[in-house]
């Protein structure tokens, strides 16, 4: 480091510049965007496995987290020559230009933009047909215990488990966890899809008192919402590592099964973690990898 400059730590090269590195942009907790950009540079290594040459959506807050906040999906082009396209047809059968990233400096030139959350799509860029990540994301009503939410993982991967899927715990960074199950490309969002709703309503069925398979607010009065719809076609779960649009400036970070038990709460880390992070992801050697497939449809599922 140059004498005289010993206000920022080191951060590896990237040639995207950050404007007002010095703007807060977690007024809680006082970091900065500098700080933010400082952080993706450094946990790059550990979210670029999961993150790039895969359509992202970005929570983008240009005024900072407690501010107006807008979720993009599309490029106007403004994004700069480390942000990727991938031309995709939606519902309405508009072709649209989706946004992914394949390196550092597409997620810096991202925070560049004012993103603070990178959601990814459950599909890689060059075959947004095939989806390779399949997500059970856990919402607990409100007022439920936070140990009511890992063993409710738990269970979810015992179940997996027993269908012979293997599935990594996630903190979302919020409120709840996600249940990430890689797959081997071959089938098709309908079958995604439909596996993933057959799953959440078996869940549901068999413990109505702890699981709902449903949206609806009523319904999800003292339970826990099994949020499978992540796995349509064109919806997203915020990626590992991301950080979140909360107060505190909390992380989503993966977990392994056996550090489930001793977590309070699904935001432990923030973005002043990142030494701890790096330290953290030496125990997690294979997370979020398996090579496994979609078990057969059966009439018992259904
Ligand atoms: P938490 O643990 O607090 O629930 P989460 O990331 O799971 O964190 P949810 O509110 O459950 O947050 O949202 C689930 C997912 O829905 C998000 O991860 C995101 O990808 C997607 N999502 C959120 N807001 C929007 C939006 N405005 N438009 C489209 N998708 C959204
Ligand atoms: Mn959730």
């Amino acid at each position: 480091m140059e004498a005289g400059k010993p206000e920022t730590a080191p951060v590896p090269p990237t040639d995207v510049e950050v404007s007002h590195r010095d703007r807060v942009i977690f007024p809680d907790s006082g970091q900065t965007k500098g700080d933010l950009a400082d952080y993706y540079a450094a946990i790059a290594p550990l979210m670029l496995p999961f993150a790039t040459n895969r359509p992202i959506s970005l929570v983008r807050c240009p005024q900072g987290q407690e501010k107006a906040c807008f979720f993009q999906k599309h490029d106007n082009g403004s994004f700069g020559p480390h942000v990727s396209h991938v031309p995709i047809r939606e519902k309405d059968g508009a072709t649209k230009p989706y946004l992914y990233v394949t390196d550092r400096q597409g997620l810096i030139a991202c925070v560049q933009m004012g993103t603070i959350e990178f959601h990814g799509w459950g599909a890689r860029a060059d075959d947004v047909d095939r989806p390779d990540r399949m997500i059970f994301d856990l919402d607990p009503d409100e007022g439920i215990d936070f140990t009511e939410c890992t063993r409710a993982a738990r269970d979810i991967q015992a179940r997996l488990a027993d269908l012979g899927l293997a599935s990594f715990p996630m903190l979302t960074g919020g409120k709840g966890m996600h249940v990430v199950v890689p797959l081997r490309r071959g089938h098709g969002w309908e079958a995604h899809g439909t596996f993933a709703k057959q799953f959440a309503e078996t869940m549901s069925r068999a413990e109505p008192d702890r699981f709902v398979a449903t949206s609806s607010k009523a319904r999800r009065k003292g339970r826990i919402f099994i949020d499978w719809l992540r796995n349509q076609r064109g919806n997203t779960a915020v990626l590992p590592y991301s950080t979140r649009a909360r107060a505190g400036a909390p992380v989503a970070v993966p977990i392994a099964w056996d550090e489930l038990d001793a977590m309070e709460n699904a935001h432990p880390y923030s973005i002043d973690d990142a030494d701890a992070l790096l330290e953290h992801a030496k125990s997690l050697e294979g997370w979020g990898c398996a090579e496994q497939s979609l078990p057969e449809p059966s009439d018992a599922d259904a």
